[in-house]
């Protein structure tokens, strides 16, 4: 790819973004690591089939996001580096609580989908920016591999949502 090189700065537009995107790249790359844990315990948890196996096939994605995420890297010159993101961190810490109050109870699948929203929200939002940055400094197949992760992201939270309103969260 002919992008495969840094752009300098002479000749890459909107170029004061560029350490923001590296920084929240390297962000993205350490939650994504730090979500196939909690993905795998989810999927454990879950009572629902349904939700179940919504887990697993987004685990199988979050591996793809770790491999596309690399991929970026590459597009634009950089060794693949992750940093611990304090956020996934967080709300990975919260869906351990959230598991352990509710864990015998009938309400656990949907507070399953509530800290796993909660997750997708903060992927939406993390590779929505890096899509916009992407975008405004020109870098086209980093842009075009971030908006294939983002709308996995975004369908993920849509096929939770159908999960929670057609089962997990009604009586039956
Ligand atoms: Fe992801
Ligand atoms: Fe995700």
């Amino acid at each position: 790819m002919a992008n495969n090189q840094k752009k300098t700065n002479g000749d890459m537009p909107n170029a004061h973004l560029h350490e923001l995107f590296v920084d929240e790249l390297r962000d993205i790359l350490g939650a994504e690591k730090q979500l196939l844990k909690g993905l795998k315990k989810m999927a454990g948890k879950a009572n629902k089939e349904t939700l179940k196996s919504a887990f697993e096939e987004h685990l199988s994605q979050t591996e793809g996001h770790v491999e596309r995420l690399k991929q970026v890297f590459d597009s634009v010159g950089l060794t693949a580096r992750g940093k611990k993101c304090k956020a996934m961190e967080g709300l990975l810490n919260e869906a351990d609580e959230i598991i352990e109050e509710f864990e015998d109870g009938e309400v656990l699948d949907a507070a399953l989908i509530a800290a796993a929203q909660k997750v997708e929200h903060y992927e939406i939002a993390s590779y929505g920016c890096l899509v916009s940055y992407a975008k405004l400094m020109e870098h086209a197949e980093a842009e075009e591999l971030l908006n294939q992760t983002l709308n996995e992201e975004k369908e993920t939270d849509v096929k939770l949502t159908e999960i929670a309103m057609s089962e997990a969260n009604v009586v039956q």
